[in-house]
């Protein structure tokens, strides 16, 4: 069994909007309902757990009523974290917490914010699970990349044909991926920007699959004009 993790809980502050950027309705629907929608799709996922605050899971609810077989999968909400990762973590409890622990073989990250993911990316990170402990897609670097520590000076080259973007869903070995995040309790946690650190931390083997531009993630106010714009 394979469970979708998708996440709901920011609160958009770069976002000049009165509800966070995911619940924002885009072409009539909730811009994570697109997020979600692939991950209706594919065989690969059986289930699907969305971390969102208690006040918005009603109307997600009646979201996803709308769709047999997004309500189908619906196995529950996590609580959001004080971060994105601890939310993921919170995904991740959820699955113990309703004894499926020993049935969840691998789990995928996705952000609500991300409503052009498509049904054949989730499908080749759950393949590359075959092989590896985890795979995330991402972007090579178009522009030089150089490393600084001040940010006004450059302390170091780097050779961009090493350096990738990460984007998400990531797919993850559930017990390795769990293990590793417990690892860093209650603190280190804090510190975790993607969700791809914790694995690498805990030494655990990632693929690199090819990303795609067109999977952006919605995060200013010209990111969701742009999203409208491709969905409307
Ligand atoms: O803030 P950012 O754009 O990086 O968030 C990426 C995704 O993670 C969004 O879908 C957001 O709702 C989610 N998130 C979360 N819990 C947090 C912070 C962000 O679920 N504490």
């Amino acid at each position: 069994m394979n469970i979708a993790i998708i996440l709901a809980g920011g609160k958009g502050s770069r976002i000049k909007s009165d509800i966070p950027k995911q619940f924002v309705e885009i072409s009539g629907q909730m811009m994570l309902i697109h997020s979600m929608l692939p991950f209706a799709q594919t065989l690969y996922v059986g289930n699907i757990i969305v971390v969102a605050d208690e006040k918005w899971q009603e109307d997600i609810e009646d979201a996803l009523s709308e769709n047999e077989t997004l309500s189908e999968k619906m196995l529950g909400f996590a609580e959001p974290g004080e971060n994105r990762q601890l939310s993921i973590y919170n995904g991740l409890k959820l699955i113990e917490e309703m004894g499926l622990a020993d049935l969840c073989e691998n789990v995928i990250i996705h952000d609500a914010a991300r409503p052009f993911v498509t049904v054949e990316c989730i499908e080749e990170c759950m393949a590359a699970l075959d092989e590896h402990d985890g795979a995330m897609p991402v972007l090579p670097m178009n522009d030089t990349v150089y490393y600084s520590r001040s940010g006004d000076k450059v302390d170091e080259l780097l050779n961009r044909n090493c350096v990738f973007a990460g984007q998400a869903p990531e797919a993850f070995d559930y017990k390795k991926y769990y293990q590793a995040n417990k690892a860093l309790l209650p603190d280190k946690i804090l510190l975790i920007k993607g969700s791809t650190e914790p694995a690498v931390m805990a030494g655990l083997d990632v693929a690199l699959i090819p990303g795609d531009q067109r999977n952006f993630k919605v995060t200013t106010d010209e990111d969701l004009e742009r999203a409208k714009q491709i969905l409307e």
